[in-house]
């Protein structure tokens, strides 16, 4: 996968701490969610992230989404398919 869309990233030369916040600190999730609402590679990231969440477990903010909406997403994804997501490939 071309991963050069990194170089125009919102977060690029950021502290990457405030994509990793700790649990509970609502106020850097959201701080990280409106950097990425301003990102131009929005699109490339979430593709990104999402495909990457298939086949590992994924940390932090990707694309303004938390782990927690990685997994809403595939469990929305599996039920709307008919399938549980632990038959994901
Ligand atoms: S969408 Fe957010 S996490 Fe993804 S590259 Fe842009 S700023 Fe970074």
């Amino acid at each position: 996968m071309d991963e050069q869309w990194r170089e125009r990233a919102a977060c690029k030369g950021m502290d990457t701490s405030l994509f990793f916040p700790s649990r509970g600190d609502n106020r850097a999730v959201k701080k990280a969610k409106q950097v990425c609402a301003t990102c131009p590679v929005f699109d490339d990231c979430r593709e990104y992230s999402l495909a990457l969440s298939r086949e590992f477990e994924t940390m932090g903010i990707w694309a303004g989404m938390s782990q927690k909406g990685r997994d809403t997403h595939f469990g929305a994804k599996c039920r709307r398919r008919g399938y549980d997501d632990k038959d994901l490939p």
